[in-house]
């Protein structure tokens, strides 16, 4: 059987995905905002104990495996090899496979070359989820990311010349009340720069047993409130120049869920956050409560 080790953390679209802990923790978890695994060193599981978890869900689960997500946070950074033994098991367990993914922190994309990413492809990995934050430097610095605007951008662009699709992640509100357009603004020249497949907002929400919480305790750094943070998010919006990406800003720490493709729906998301930001007290918004915040 499987038993998860420490809390599990899988993005939102990867609900009904068969989750594989491939490796433990994160080996950058460096990040002042994030709290996931912070109980926890990194390691590489061996292989052996995860064929046996793989051959437990083969005889298992009872309906046709398509998807599996590959967990904790930074798989990507595993040796090639070891990442290619894993998929080819995975493959001959599950034969409707269509799709493997995992986290890919920007380390990890340093790390990997364009050829094994390309490999990896080829044996199912097709998807990474790049948190790529914000793309200005000096938040990106702050955040304790670990690489500056150009730095991801590189980085992101070999995982499209590998072919692999990219799902991205901006946090609203990484640069305080301070930066917030100037964060939106050149947030969205990143992602231009980067075309990724998916673009998803995440409300910055600072996270007890993270430098963020303290900055926050010590007045360092304001959260925005619903209305700021929508601002923000037109602002972001405004500034996309894309061709062909899934926007959703239906993650539940958003205020207000939107989705599109762009650039076709642009016209509308931007006319849906005028209404609401033209209001005299928006109504729209989800309540705090109701998104655990
Ligand atoms: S790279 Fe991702 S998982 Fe690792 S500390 Fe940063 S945000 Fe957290």
């Amino acid at each position: 059987m499987i038993r998860y080790q420490g809390t599990l953390y899988r993005p939102p679209s990867e609900a009904h995905s068969l989750i594989l802990q491939a490796t433990l923790g994160c080996s950058y978890n460096e990040c002042t905002f994030c709290g996931m695994y912070r109980d926890r060193r990194f390691r590489v599981r061996p292989l052996a104990e995860l064929e046996v978890e793989i051959e437990w869900l083969r005889t298992q689960v009872g309906e046709p495996v398509r998807k599996v997500f590959l967990a904790d946070g930074d798989a990507l950074v595993a040796k090639a090899s070891f990442l290619r033994a894993l998929l080819v098991r995975l493959r001959a367990a599950f034969p409707d496979l269509r799709r493997v993914s995992c986290y890919a922190s920007p380390q990890s994309l340093q790390v990997r070359s364009v050829e094994e990413m390309r490999e990896l492809k080829e044996l199912g990995l097709t998807l990474y989820y790049l948190g790529i934050e914000s793309g200005h430097d000096a938040v990106l610095t702050r955040l304790l990311k670990g690489v500056d605007a150009a730095e991801m951008i590189r980085v992101a662009r070999k995982a499209g010349e590998a072919g692999v699709a990219l799902s991205t992640m901006i946090l609203l509100g990484a640069g305080g009340r301070e930066l917030s357009l100037a964060h939106a603004r050149e947030s969205a020249r990143v992602v231009n720069a980067i075309r990724p497949r998916f673009l998803s907002t995440l409300l910055m929400t600072p996270v007890e047993g993270t430098p963020l919480f303290e900055e926050a305790r010590r007045g360092e750094y304001t959260p925005l409130d619903d209305l700021q943070a929508t601002r923000e998010l037109r602002e972001l919006v405004a500034g996309l120049e894309l061709e062909g990406t899934i926007f959703r800003s239906n993650h539940a720490s958003n205020a207000l869920p939107l989705e599109g493709t762009l650039p076709r729906d642009k016209p509308r998301l931007l006319a849906e956050l005028d209404d609401v930001l033209g209001r005299p007290e928006p109504s729209a918004f989800v309540p705090r409560w109701l998104r655990g915040l």
